[in-house]
């Protein structure tokens, strides 16, 4: 087979995980501390609160925390679910729509200078 000397190919876009990925304190934990009972029941909204704020505490000490943060972010909002990054879904789709603001407030700032 013949090979020919070409352009590198592009850069990847998707960054890959950091070194220290293995090093997160989520590895191992139940899933349910992350995104509540598995077997339907309803949390009691002190159960929630005491739940979420246990898994806030684990990302708290978390060397990846911002990757998580924008990976979870590049999703969109309507993929976000349970803690992740030391945030509700609710507090990150609240983030998505702070940020698209702010860009298109930036792209119209722009657009008129
Ligand atoms: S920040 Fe993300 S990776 Fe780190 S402990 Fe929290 S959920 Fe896990």
């Amino acid at each position: 087979m013949k090979t020919t000397q070409s352009t590198p190919p592009p850069k990847l876009t998707w960054q890959r995980e950091p070194a220290d990925w293995n090093a997160r304190p989520c590895l191992g934990t139940p899933i349910e501390l992350w995104f509540g009972p598995e077997d339907g029941r309803r949390e009691s909204p002190k159960e929630a609160a005491a739940r979420e704020e246990e898994a806030k505490d684990l990302c708290a000490w978390c060397p990846v925390v911002e990757f998580c943060l924008e990976t979870e972010l590049a999703l969109g909002p309507f993929d976000q679910h349970g803690i992740r990054a030391g945030l509700t879904a609710e507090e990150r789709q609240k983030l998505i729509r702070r940020r698209t603001c702010r860009s298109g407030r930036a792209a119209r700032t722009e657009a008129v200078a």
